[in-house]
């Protein structure tokens, strides 16, 4: 601790004019962003926006069309994935059917040429960090949606990447497996102090996890910053919306966003009619029209 050198601050990940083409389609328009190092960042936006095509250049699996990715002050954007200090978890890339979890686990150390016991060895420790040491010997088959999720993030860690990157990690889950997932990746971050980079359509996703949430719409990055601020002040119209639970109304000095959790339901204020009920169970979502479009209302269901 004495020499004052940042660990976490070395690892920043810095994203400079970044461009990507696909013939005619721009999926990716001149982002720039600088993620902290050490930090749990959510890319969020919906289908189509760029989300994947911006990870998988940062991974060295899509050619940059334009701009750089920085690492740690080294432009990486021309090495090859293994050189780069990144690491991808595929959600969908199959594990090696053929092989037990823990040589699945061991297989990029194999492709460097380690020995087995030294494999071997490195596998078990990344078991036990993601709690799969009793399933060393199963085959992929043999093992449930989320235990497979987990030897794909132990795959991934064993390289010691500085950067992990995660393309919808959770969403192959069921709803409650997905909600301890992610707490146990937000955990396995802590505990890592590694940046991890986590792409999402899912807004209660983001801000769950997310330090710094980085909103993306048609290919440009509209907003980012911490949990709250995006929340609490979205720049956008778009991010309003996005985010869910904004009403986004049209005034006489401009567009407003109006929280739904925020607006009440009384008989002073604005004329309203109740278009929709719908019960939620710790809450009710009742839809009220002004006249001017449906607006959202959330309301404690408790009486
Ligand atoms: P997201 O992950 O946010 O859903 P993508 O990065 O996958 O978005 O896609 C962004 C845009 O680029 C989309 O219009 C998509 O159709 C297009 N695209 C993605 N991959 C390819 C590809 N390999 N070839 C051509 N177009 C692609
Ligand atoms: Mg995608």
């Amino acid at each position: 601790m004495s020499d004052g050198v940042d660990m976490r601050g070395r690892y920043d990940l810095e994203l400079v004019g970044l461009t990507k083409k696909y013939g005619d389609t721009l999926a990716v328009d001149n982002i720039n962003h600088l993620f902290q190092g050490g930090s749990y960042v959510c890319l969020l936006g919906p289908s189509g926006c760029g989300k994947s095509s911006t990870l998988r250049m940062i991974a060295g699996h899509e050619k940059v069309t334009e701009g750089a990715i920085v690492l740690a002050g080294s432009d990486v954007s021309h090495l090859i994935p293994a050189k780069r200090g990144t690491a991808m978890m595929f959600q969908n890339y199959a594990l090696f059917p053929h092989l037990n979890v823990r040589d699945n686990v061991a297989f990029s150390l194999r492709m460097k040429g380690e020995d087995k016991a030294t494999r071997d060895a490195r596998a078990n420790e990344l078991l036990e960090l993601v709690d799969m040491t009793g399933f060393a010997d199963r085959l992929p088959a043999q093992l449930s949606g989320g235990q497979q999720q987990r030897v794909r993030l132990a795959r991934a860690l064993i390289t010691q990447p500085k950067v992990l990157l995660l393309d919808e990690p959770l969403s192959a889950l069921d709803p409650f497996l997905r909600i301890r997932m992610r707490a146990e990746l937000k955990k396995l971050q802590r505990e890592l102090g590694i940046t991890f980079v986590h792409v999402t359509h899912g807004q209660d996703e983001a801000l769950a996890l997310g330090d710094e949430l980085v909103v993306m719409n048609n290919a440009m990055i509209e907003q980012a910053g911490s949990a709250r601020e995006v929340w609490t002040a979205p720049k956008t119209e778009f991010v309003a919306r996005f985010m869910g639970g904004h009403n986004v109304i049209a005034l006489d000095g401009g567009k407003v966003a109006l929280r739904a959790d925020d607006v009440k339901l009384s008989d002073q204020g604005l004329p309203a009619r109740v278009t929709t009920i719908e019960y939620q169970g710790g809450h009710a979502w009742i839809g009220v029209d002004p006249g001017r479009g449906t607006h959202g209302a959330q309301k404690s269901s408790s009486g």
